[in-house]
This record gives C-alpha cells, sequence and structure tokens, in this order.
C-alpha cells in the first residue's frame, strides 16, 4: 500500500487476524514495547520539566502549520541560497521521477539510504532497483528487513519483530557468516559490510527530521552515524521530507530535542544531531558536491486544510504511540499494510493511501494511551473518531468481512439496548446467571457462540452483572484484560 495507483493491499482484518494468532511475534513486541516504555517512564522522572516542554513544542508545532505556505517560501529561499536545488513534488510518483532524474544524470549506481519513512512512502527503493541502481539502507533495522526483503515494522524499530536469533538465522543465510546471536557480533558483521558499501556510493539518500526555515538548514537525527555517513560520502546528496517537517527557527528545535529521544527511544538526546546546510564549498573537504531537497505533499494539503485533521501534521514520528497501543502490540506493524503502522498511521495513512487504508481508523480501543505518551499531545482517539465518521459517510463504503459486519451489528443492538438502565440491568443479570458457569472472579475466559472471538485470542470479557473486586488494573480495555501468554 506505498502509492495510491499499487496493487490492491491485502485486507486488514486478514493480516492482523495474522498477527493476533503469532504468539511468538506477540512475545517478541511485548519484551521491546515493555523495555521502551520503561525507559520512556524513567527518562520523564528525572527530568522535570518534561510537560512544559511538551506545551512548548506543541505550540511551536502549531504555529508552524498555522502558516505552513508562509515558511515553505522562506526554507526554498535559504535552501537554494544555501547551493541546495529544491523540488516541491505534488504526489509520491512526481517525488520518484524527480529523484531518477537526479540519480540518472549524476550517473548513480549504487544507492546508501539513511532511515527514511518518507522515502518508504513514496515506494523509492523498487523505482530505482527498476533503473537498475543498487540500493543499500544503511540503518541497521532497516538493513535487516531490507535483506529479509520485508517492509519496517515500526517507525523507529523497524526490525522490532524479530528476535536476535531471527537476525542471527539471517545473517548466517545472507552475509554468509557463522551463526549467532551475540549483538556484538551481528552489529560488527553488518558494520563491516556497510562500511565499504559506504566508501562506494554514489547517491546518498536521506529523511529529514526538522527543516529550520530561518537558516535553511535541515536537521537529521540518529543514533548509528549512518546518516551523517551516507549525507557525506557520496558525490549526491538527496533529502525527501514531507511539507509538515519545517519550523519557523533554530532556537525552536532545543524545546523537541529534549523530548524527542525521550519520548522516541527513552534515550536523553540521540547519538548524532545533524545539521545539514548545503553542499560542499569551496576549500571544504568533505561533504556532497550536490545536494538536493524534495518537499512532498502527498495528500498533506488535504490534512491540512481539514481542522480535525490538520493536528496529525504535528506528529515528529517518534513511535511512541505504536509501543503504548494494544492493538498494535497485538498484531505488529505489517498488518497494518502501510510504511505508517500504529495510531499514528491508522489517521495519515487513509490521506495518504486512500481507499485502501480506509479500515485502519477502526483499529483501536480508543484507550487514549497514544494521546498520553505523544510528545506533542496529538489528541488521535479524537482523530481516529473523525475519520470513522469520515468513512461511514463516504462513497463507496467500506467493504467489512462478514465477521466485521456481524460485530457491527452487534454494537449496534448493544447501543441500542443501552439506552434503557432497567432493561439492561435486568438483561445484564440474566445473562451473568446464564454464563456463570463459564465465570471465574468476573470474567469469561471464553464467550459462547457469536461472541467466541473475543475471547479467542487471549483476552477475558467482564461478565455481565457481575460485581467484580477491582484487582485488575482501574480500566478495562484489551491491554489490561489480556492474559499472559
Ligand atoms: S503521533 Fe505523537 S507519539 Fe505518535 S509518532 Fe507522532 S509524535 Fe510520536
Amino acid at each position: 500500500m506505498a502509492t495510491p495507483d499499487a496493487a490492491p493491499a491485502p485486507d486488514f482484518l486478514e493480516t492482523s487476524r495474522k498477527g493476533v494468532a503469532d504468539t511468538d511475534l506477540r512475545r517478541k513486541l511485548e519484551n521491546s514495547t515493555g523495555r521502551h516504555l520503561d525507559h520512556v517512564a524513567h527518562m520523564r522522572g528525572e527530568f522535570p520539566r518534561y510537560d512544559d516542554e511538551r506545551d512548548a513544542a506543541r505550540r511551536i508545532k502549531e504555529d508552524a502549520i498555522g502558516r505552513l505556505d508562509e515558511l515553505l517560501i522562506i526554507l526554498k529561499q535559504k535552501l537554494e541560497a544555501n547551493g541546495c536545488n529544491v523540488f516541491v513534488a505534488a504526489d509520491a510518483a512526481e517525488a520518484r521521477d524527480y529523484i531518477l532524474q537526479v540519480a540518472k544524470k549524476a550517473g548513480s549506481q549504487r544507492v546508501v539510504k539513511g532511515k527514511s519513512m518518507t522515502t518508504e512512502e513514496i515506494d523509492l527503493n523498487p523505482a530505482l532497483e527498476r533503473a537498475g541502481m543498487k540500493v543499500v539502507e544503511t540503518d541497521l533495522g532497516e538493513y535487516i528487513v531490507q535483506l529479509r526483503r520485508e517492509r519496517p515494522s515500526h517507525i523507529i524499530t523497524p526490525a522490532i519483530h524479530l528476535s536476535k536469533e531471527d537476525i542471527g538465522q539471517l545473517f548466517a543465510e545472507q552475509l554468509g557468516i557463522p551463526y549467532s546471536a551475540e549483538p556484538e557480533v551481528l552489529t560488527a558483521a553488518a558494520r563491516e559490510r556497510l562500511r565499504s558499501i559506504f566508501l562506494g556510493a554514489d547517491l546518498g539518500i536521506t529523511g529529514v527530521n526538522f527543516a529550520i526555515a530561518e537558516t535553511g538548514s535541515l536537521v537529521l537525527i540518529e543514533n548509528e552515524g549512518n546518516g551523517r555517513l551516507t549525507s557525506t560520502l557520496p558525490e549526491t546528496f538527496i533529502a525527501v521530507m514531507g511539507i509538515e517537517k519545517v519550523i519557523p527557527q533554530l532556537t525552536d528545535l532545543s524545546h523537541f530535542l529534549e523530548i524527542l529521544a525521550r519520548t522516541g527511544t527513552g534515550q536523553k538526546l540521540t547519538t548524532y544531531t545533524n545539521f545539514i546546510s548545503g553542499p560542499r564549498r569551496d576549500g571544504e573537504l568533505d561533504g556532497p558536491r550536490a545536494m538536493h531537497v524534495v518537499i512532498l505533499d502527498n495528500g498533506r494539503s488535504a490534512m491540512l486544510a481539514d481542522p480535525v485533521m490538520r493536528e496529525a501534521l504535528y506528529c515528529l514520528r517518534c513511535g511512541a504511540c505504536l509501543n503504548v497501543c494494544p492493538v498494535y502490540r497485538r498484531i505488529g506493524g505489517h498488518a497494518y499494510n502501510s510504511p505508517y503502522p500504529g495510531p499514528i498511521g491508522s489517521i495519515v495513512s487513509p490521506n495518504l493511501f486512500g481507499s485502501a487504508a480506509a479500515k485502519l481508523p477502526f483499529a483501536s480501543t480508543l484507550c487514549g494511551a497514544c494521546r498520553d505518551i505523544c510528545p506533542v499531545k496529538i489528541d488521535i482517539p479524537r482523530i481516529l473518531l473523525h475519520l470513522r465518521w469520515k468513512a461511514n459517510v463516504t462513497e463507496p463504503p467500506i467493504k467489512w468481512s462478514a465477521d466485521a459486519r456481524r460485530a457491527r451489528a452487534g454494537v449496534r443492538r448493544f447501543a441500542r439496548m443501552a439506552r434503557y438502565p432497567r432493561s439492561f440491568r435486568l438483561l445484564s443479570r440474566l445473562g451473568g446467571l446464564m454464563l456463570r458457569p463459564l465465570t471465574r472472579d468476573g470474567y469469561l475466559r471464553r464467550m459462547p457462540g457469536p461472541f467466541k472471538n473475543w475471547t479467542r485470542w487471549g483476552r477475558d470479557f467482564p461478565a455481565p452483572g457481575a460485581r467484580r473486586k477491582e484487582t485488575r488494573g482501574e480500566t478495562v480495555n484489551a491491554s489490561a484484560t489480556q492474559r499472559p501468554e
């Protein structure tokens, strides 16, 4: 589902069912996302200004998105004054065509790439490969999924669905090294391969975290140093950014740096913060001889025009909302069939990829954990509800499976019944009595008949009419009622 004109994507309900059934995947996701959330909690705890910085960052984003047209014009002028070629692409096809044209003109054959979700969005790698170029992802996680011929399954942890044993096996098969599951051995093997690839590359492509209009500088934040090598070693460098990456001035950046790594990776600061302000100047010893910046719209203007949706353009792509989402943690990133999975993916994907992603806003319990963790406080549940409403009034309507249609009809019946509290209480008590043989501690471990899918994958259901001691956490959502594997 990378481009609107791509082949139809597999149905979300099918792929999510596969994800839920994969208990090994769920164990890996629980381990990784759980560790991440512990780190984030620790970082937040030792940084009392955290919430003030979130508010400051949100205010900057509100301002920047509110005058995007003006800031983009300034950014373009400054970048050009710094010696960059700037291309504004209306959609994925325009961006791909421009990059291909630059690559061909420069005679590029060997392309290295830094981490970039925007190039995933425009399906760049297949286009470069079809043109005969060898493309290598240099972020370790991206390199791993590229070796497996897979999409990243997380915005910032592309190989989150794999264990170190899986990676050891992959490297033994693909790189011809003896099997090892030691992270040091595996990273050393990847580093050795990638160093020689860097030295032979003639085109580098990366994404952009922030673009500062005031100075015409691009900011690239990373932990491995591969972004720095990708943007400086090859003769030609192309940075690809969405229009929403622009911020007004240099002093704004510090507010984002205070919160981005703390929320995204649980670090105080990422290892490298690169400032890129143009190609190599006379007398300089390194840097690319030519630099291009592709500024991509691809549906973002439509988001900007929608007063509810525009808040999604504040996103910093930190990935935290994925880690905290009970749905993402059960089904994994590949189930979403979009380069942007998880709560933020469920919002932006329908806008970027149209009807192919129309079901994603329904992939949420609306528990609000994503809103609580978001460093710029995006009200994701509100936008999801807005998109659900839009999906219900669009033509053609979403094609739901028979299972999903039954579930929706059941929820509608429940909603009708819940309007009459007396009858609701009476029915609850009757239901509770009938289901008593299946009830333990106020919960049903197995639901009968048409409700069986609820408990099929290890999820409990509060028994109707039962009075429970609240010992299982204060919220009843898919996460709180999940049984351990
Ligand atoms: S929506 Fe918020 S939490 Fe999710 S990726 Fe964007 S900035 Fe991070």
